[in-house]
């Protein structure tokens, strides 16, 4: 049984998370944490193998830290934090791994990974990026990780990202390459929040045997 706390567990994503790490076969939900629940991830960290954060940028650093300093694994899902700061404080953890992806969505994920495939033939695109009006960060971590993944692949040119912020919108992410008299759209929409739920159970149940202790991108488990 893995015992998971989630940080932000009043938050949009959060409560999702609650609801599917309760519902998931091998997975006990040991504890909630959020200003709104009155409750500090730190009170919970004992007896816990597993964090899952999504809060805000402010904060995930902090959480990551208290996590690894307490030997408890962090899977984070929180975007517009300091990776670098991150991935720093994972390289002095002694037994605990951090997790990060900026989209725990397969669909999102394998957009990225298609959009790779193309750039070496189209390097030339754009990345619009659409999110509800209350998101704190632009541009999203996603986009910022498509961009990466595209300039690597396609000869480093740093392409444009466009955001989009409005009431009525989850999650969505278009790549439009542009040739010679031909563009190519890649496109992908999480309606709802329970598109990232299998990808972040899948997070839990890995992050423990993961081969090094700071590791980017829900591809590197796929
Ligand atoms: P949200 O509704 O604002 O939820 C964040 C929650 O975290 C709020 O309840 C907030 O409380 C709480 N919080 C703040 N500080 C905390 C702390 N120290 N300990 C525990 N909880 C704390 O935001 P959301 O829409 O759920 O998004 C959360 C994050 O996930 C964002 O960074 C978003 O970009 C990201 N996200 C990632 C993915 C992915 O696939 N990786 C998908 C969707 C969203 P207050 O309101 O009191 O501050």
């Amino acid at each position: 049984m893995i015992r998971v706390a989630v940080a932000g567990a009043a938050g949009r994503m959060g409560a999702t998370v609650c609801g599917a790490v309760a519902g998931a076969e091998g997975m006990e939900l040991a504890g909630r944490a959020d200003p709104a629940l009155g409750v500090e991830l730190v009170d919970l960290l004992r007896g816990v193998d597993v964090v899952v954060d999504f809060t805000v940028p402010d904060t995930a650093l902090g959480n990551v830290q208290a996590c690894l300093e307490a030997g408890v694994h962090a899977v984070v899902g929180t975007t517009g934090f300091d990776l670098d700061a991150a991935r720093r404080a994972a390289a002095k953890s002694a037994s605990a791994n951090c997790f990060v992806a900026p989209n725990f969505a397969i669909g999102a994920v394998l957009l990225m990974m298609v959009a790779q495939t193309i750039a070496p033939h189209m390097p030339e695109c754009e990345v619009i990026e659409l999110h509800h009006d209350r998101k704190l960060d632009a541009p999203s971590g996603t986009a910022k990780r498509t961009q990466e993944l595209i300039d690597a692949a396609g000869g480093n040119v740093h392409q444009p990202i466009h955001s989009v912020r409005l009431p009525g919108i989850v999650a969505h992410q278009e790549v439009i390459f542009g040739g010679e008299g031909q563009t190519l759209s890649l496109r992908h929409d999480s309606i709802d929040r329970s598109s990232f739920m299998p990808g972040v159970l899948l997070a839990v149940r890995r992050v423990a045997e993961l081969p090094d202790r700071f590791t980017v991108g829900l591809e590197k488990l796929l």
